[in-house]
């Protein structure tokens, strides 16, 4: 893989690489999802570009497409998963300030449970 798709320090990078272990749900040639591990909610999903991008600020216009594919990943795990019609929440950290702490871009797949706006 290319220098600037994988970071060698980055840990999404290591878990799309199987450096890292992880419990992964869904995957196709640009995203994957899988468990967090350290779950707010009954499901607590990451899904992620495969491609490293540092956050969504750090996106440019060409790489943007890439959020729909991960909106898309995410309707078709909360169908799979019975969620659908109940509720769920996707959430994406960007930046300091949102509480965003690794530094490739994902996507927080919420559910399982009622939420609160402040969980
Ligand atoms: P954020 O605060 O938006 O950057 O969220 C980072 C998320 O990554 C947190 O919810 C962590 O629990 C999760 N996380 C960190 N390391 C791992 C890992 N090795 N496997 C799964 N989830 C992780
Ligand atoms: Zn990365």
């Amino acid at each position: 893989m290319s220098p600037e798709k994988s970071k060698t320090d980055c840990v999404f990078c290591k878990i799309i690489n199987g450096e890292i272990p992880s419990k992964i749900v869904y995957q196709d040639e640009d995203v994957i999802a899988f468990v967090d591990i350290n779950p707010i909610t009954p499901v607590h999903l990451l899904i992620i570009p495969r491609k490293h991008i540092t956050s969504l600020a750090a996106m440019s216009d060409a790489e943007t497409p890439l959020v729909g594919k991960m909106v898309k990943a995410a309707n078709k795990i909360a169908r799979e998963k019975g969620i659908s019609e109940k509720g769920y929440r996707l959430t994406i950290n960007s930046g300091a300030e949102a509480g965003q702490v690794v530094q490739h871009l994902h996507m927080h797949f919420m559910g399982g449970r009622i939420l609160r706006w402040d969980n």
